[in-house]
């Protein structure tokens, strides 16, 4: 029974994370490397609440139990009580590998470990891990408060009581899980990034402008963002880091990440999270850069 839950990375994701656990009534320790992104993390959870508590979907009493259920950390002790841990981290497999080293020791021998990759093998993940068959893929959507899926990747170790474990409270959350082989980039970024990444080569070679772009396929397709705007919205670097395991992983030139992508990553330019990316967020409203 999950009834703690450690959080490590207190970014987009991992702030999402904390928040819909502690909703759900876990206890929820958050760490993140940087003191700073911690304390931005929970403004951004209390405003995030104050949000559905304005839409009445949350009551004010709700808001303040579920702030008190998460406590910051800085160190791995923290997760001494965790029963599942979910690693919501910067998408380099270095620093997650790192990072399951270091926390590996401080857990309780039956703690479960999920790491929200959006790309990276489960299998290879789990096996720089003290118990593999404890390793699952736990794949949230952003924003993770408004977002029902929940991608379920079981690595080539992972146990049938680890995915029921995780599963189950995937439901609790309010989401819907669906499974996912482990695969490059499993199944919603193995068919979004593609379409991402040649929206990038259409704005490289001067099919459209950036405006042209998202407008075509907002009216167009349908879509609810265009593609550019939501690239800006995952992060140019978190797109480009996808793009370069698919290509490696699936080794099919289709994969190419598109070299403007890649000198926008290079510029710090990586979206809405750095105030620049295809769009200028730096006034009320983003402004297409190109
Ligand atoms: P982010 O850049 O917003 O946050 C990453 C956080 O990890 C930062 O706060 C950083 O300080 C922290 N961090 C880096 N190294 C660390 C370490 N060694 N120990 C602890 N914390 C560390 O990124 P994000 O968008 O929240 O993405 C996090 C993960 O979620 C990635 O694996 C990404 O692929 C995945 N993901 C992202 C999206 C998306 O749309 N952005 C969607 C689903 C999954």
């Amino acid at each position: 029974m999950i009834k703690e839950i450690g959080v490590i990375g207190a970014g987009q994701m991992g702030n999402g994370i904390a928040h819909v656990a502690a909703l759900a009534g876990y206890d929820v320790k958050l760490l993140d490397v940087n003191a700073d992104q911690l304390k931005k993390a929970m403004a951004t959870i209390d405003k995030n609440l104050s949000r559905q508590v304005s839409k009445g979907k949350v009551s004010e009493a709700d808001k303040a139990a579920t702030l008190a259920r998460i406590q910051p950390a800085t160190e791995y002790q923290a997760f001494a009580n965790s029963d599942l841990v979910i690693e919501a981290a910067t998408e380099n497999e270095e620093v997650k590998r790192k990072i399951f080293q270091q926390l590996c020791p401080a857990l309780k021998p039956e703690a479960l470990i999920a790491s929200n990759t959006s790309s990276i093998s489960i299998t290879r993940l789990g096996a720089g891990t003290d118990r593999p068959a404890k390793f699952i893929g736990v794949h949230f959507m952003n924003p993770v408060p408004v977002m029902e899926l929940v991608e379920l990747i079981r690595g080539i170790a992972t146990g049938e009581e680890t995915f029921a474990l995780v599963r189950e409270m995937a439901v609790r959350l309010g989401k819907i899980p669906v499974s996912a082989e482990d695969f490059p980039a499993f199944i919603v970024n193995r068919i979004l990034l593609p379409m991402i990444n040649e929206a990038v080569y259409t704005l490289y070679e001067g099919v459209g402008t950036v405006d042209a772009i998202d407008t075509a396929m907002r009216l167009g397709a349908h879509h609810p963002m265009g593609p550019l705007e939501l690239a800006d919205f995952i992060g140019l670097d978190t797109c480009l880091a996808i793009m370069h395991v698919l290509h490696d992983g699936l080794a099919d030139t289709k994969y190419r990440p598109c070299p403007l992508l890649v000198k926008y990553v290079e510029a710090g330019w990586l979206g809405r999270k750095t105030g620049r990316g295809f769009y200028d967020y730096s006034g009320e409203k983003p402004v297409p850069t190109r």
